[in-house]
């Protein structure tokens, strides 16, 4: 694999060749999460294909004159011509490995996919996501000599790690980067010993057999399983959403913020991660309109007080977007006055969506018992409905999710497993 810089991309990947693209940025958890995907399948493909990074933030006319809104972005080009699908946001390595095939003719392919070797490890606990619950639960299983792996689609620290700023983790007085915050706490768990799997695919559960598999080839096996895997962000699911995902439209201020200098931007969203979101952007963005169903925002009064004082943010209350649109170098928000049911439009150079949260719980819906909202019932130990398997976190039917309550879940069903296992 080959870092390069924008003068030499003609020789590098329009020359000739099947080449892929990562553009990365630092500071950008989902760019430090596909990069050892990236890393990994390059040694797999690395015959037939070659793998190229670019940094995006050195690059900035290159990566936007291919059309790169986001990072990471990967881009695909078969003898010089760049294949109009792109990759962005939290890219799975299935999804690489499957734009990676199609470069390729069926046999070889075959070829490569017997070089992989399966293989089968022994645990006695699992855990599912390396969140603040996820990653305190390793912790005290660690410490109580529990035989533990970590498995993570992502990079360790689960949502805190894309907060720009925690202010309310005790134990320190000032507000803490949240990279900063999430990486402590992954370095504890990591240097105690809990075996960490991060960046995989999870691609097989069986909770029956507690069982999991990962990137289609490592069969790992364990006595219980702790479901630590948070919540991801809704979609709006309103027309030309999907088409600029990762291309406009961002659901990571972290990530996507520190592009939109001088731009303006539109924000989707009223709670408190809308409102704090907003704030952080506006170190960037010149003007920013954020979009509100209802007539008073949600957010707690302090992140609105704040709010309220930025002279760069204006809120459109009691209006819904309806569709986004391409136009040029911008994006239509097509919005709805919901009293007048009159529709406007927005222009902007981007859009960010903070709508919400959904429980990760996609590969074993069907197996729990889980609330009318489809978060995972638990008892007082964080037992589920089935035999040897806990949740913890966001992932589970609670009032309040927050870092602390998602530690102590961890805490509260590693001790109980510790207890049970000695
Ligand atoms: C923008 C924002 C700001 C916030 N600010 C604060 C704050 O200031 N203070 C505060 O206390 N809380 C804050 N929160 C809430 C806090 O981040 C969460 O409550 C906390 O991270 C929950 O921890 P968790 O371990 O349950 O889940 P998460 O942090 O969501 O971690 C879940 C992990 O599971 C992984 N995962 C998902 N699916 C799978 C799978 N199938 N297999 C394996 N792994 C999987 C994910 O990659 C992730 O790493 C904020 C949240 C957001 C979105």
């Amino acid at each position: 694999m080959k870092e390069i810089a924008s003068f030499e991309f003609d020789t590098e990947v329009l020359s000739g060749g099947k080449v892929v693209v990562d553009f990365y940025s630092t500071e950008c958890p989902p760019c430090e999460a596909v990069a050892p995907k990236f890393e990994g399948l390059s040694r797999l493909y690395g015959n037939d294909i070659k793998f190229v990074k670019i940094f995006r933030q050195q690059n900035k006319p290159l990566a936007e004159s291919l059309g790169v809104r986001s990072s990471p972005t990967l881009l695909f080009f078969d003898n010089g011509v760049q294949s109009p699908v792109s990759l962005s946001g939290g890219i799975k390595r299935s999804d690489i490995i499957h734009q990676l095939d199609r470069m390729l003719s069926s046999d070889r392919v075959l070829e490569i996919k017997k070089e992989i070797k399966p293989t089968v490890s022994e645990f006695d606990v699992i855990i599912l996501g390396a969140g603040p619950g996820g990653l305190t639960a390793g912790l005290y299983l660690c410490q109580s000599k529990v035989n533990t792996v970590m498995i993570d689609i992502a990079l360790p620290g689960g949502q805190v790690s894309t907060t720009h700023e925690v202010s309310n983790y005790p134990g320190f007085i000032d507000p803490q980067p949240g990279y900063m915050l999430s990486h402590n706490m992954s370095e504890q768990t990591k240097l105690c010993g809990t075996v960490y799997k991060m960046a995989v695919d999870v691609t097989q559960i069986d909770l029956e057999k507690k069982q999991v598999v990962v990137d289609e080839f490592e069969t790992i096996t364990a006595k219980k399983i702790i479901i630590a895997t948070g919540t991801s962000p809704n979609l709006m699911g309103i027309p030309g959403e999907k088409e600029m995902k990762g291309k406009g439209i961002s659901y990571c201020a972290t990530c996507d913020a520190k592009y939109y200098g001088d731009k303006e931007v539109v924000v989707i969203g009223g709670g408190n991660s809308a409102v704090e979101e907003a704030d952080f952007i506006s170190r960037f963005a010149s003007k920013i309109t954020m979009v509100h169903q209802f007539d008073a925002l949600t957010a707690n009064k302090q992140a609105q007080d704040k709010l309220f004082a930025n002279p760069k943010i204006t809120v459109l209350f009691s209006h819904e977007p309806r569709s986004f649109v391409r136009q040029g170098d911008k994006i239509i928000t097509k919005v709805e006055d919901l009293k007048t049911q009159t529709v406007s439009e927005l222009i902007s150079d981007g859009v960010f969506v903070f709508i919400g949260m959904k429980p990760n719980i996609e590969l074993f819906r069907d197996k729990l018992e889980l609330d009318k909202w489809g978060y995972i019932k638990t008892n007082e130990d964080m037992h589920t409905s089935l035999p040897g398997i806990y949740a913890v976190g966001d992932v589970i039917s609670k009032k309040y999710r927050q870092i602390t309550t998602a530690v102590a879940d961890g805490t509260i069903a590693a001790i109980a497993i510790a207890k049970e296992m000695s």
